[in-house]
């Protein structure tokens, strides 16, 4: 399944008529994050597909409106999207006094807590957890930085390694170098930091 992925950054190629052209064959859009509602309402209107999101640290950056209309908060949830089945935790490591959308360790163990009950539930009705888990932050140790606002969570690597999600979508990092690392693999899990966008083809395995 084509998917087209955003995150972080406006890319005014997608933010033009360009973006039907571009995400052509794509079956919906995920954002992982840091974008203004604006922006991610103008993609869902021109392509008319599905957008799920999670909030980045900045919540909806630069839009009055803090949730976008006409996509779907992914935050806690799981969505089965003709088979392939989402779920999604949004901000980042707690790093200052106003934590709106950042999270401590402990927190974010909170979070998974409560989502862990659906994704068991998928296990029960698909035999499966989860295809895809749509974040904010990367995982600790990967394409995450020494900063503690750029430092990525141990939570997830646990996370990865119980619910092993064939892909861990994120933004965050923000990339100044077209070579700079995006892919990394845990086990079974593919993680790809976004940054920008990134079309890519998604597979529902059965396991
Ligand atoms: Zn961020």
């Amino acid at each position: 399944m084509r998917v087209l992925a955003i995150s972080d950054i406006i890319v005014e190629t997608l933010y033009s008529p360009a973006v039907r052209e571009i995400a052509r064959d794509a079956e919906m859009v995920i954002s992982c994050g840091d974008l203004p509602s604006a922006y991610l309402e103008y993609i869902v209107t021109m392509l008319d597909k599905p957008l799920y999101y999670v909030m980045g640290n900045h919540g909806a950056r630069g839009g009055a409106r803090e949730q976008p209309e006409g996509c779907v908060n992914l935050d806690e949830r799981v969505v089965n999207h003709n088979g392939l089945l989402l779920a999604g935790l949004e901000g980042s490591m707690r790093y200052n006094d106003a934590p709106r959308y950042q999270y401590t360790e402990r927190a974010m163990r909170l979070k998974i807590f409560r989502l862990a009950r659906k994704l068991w539930l998928n296990r029960l009705r698909y035999g499966r957890y989860l295809d895809v888990l749509v974040a904010h932050s990367p995982p600790f140790g990967i394409h995450d930085g020494a900063d503690s606002a750029h430092r990525g969570f141990k939570t997830f690597l646990n996370f990865i390694d119980r619910y092993h999600p064939d892909y861990l979508l994120h933004g965050h990092i923000h990339l100044y170098d077209n070579r700079a690392t995006r892919q990394a693999v845990r086990g079974h899990t593919l993680i790809v930091n976004v940054y920008g966008y990134k079309l890519l083809e998604l597979a529902a395995q059965a396991r």
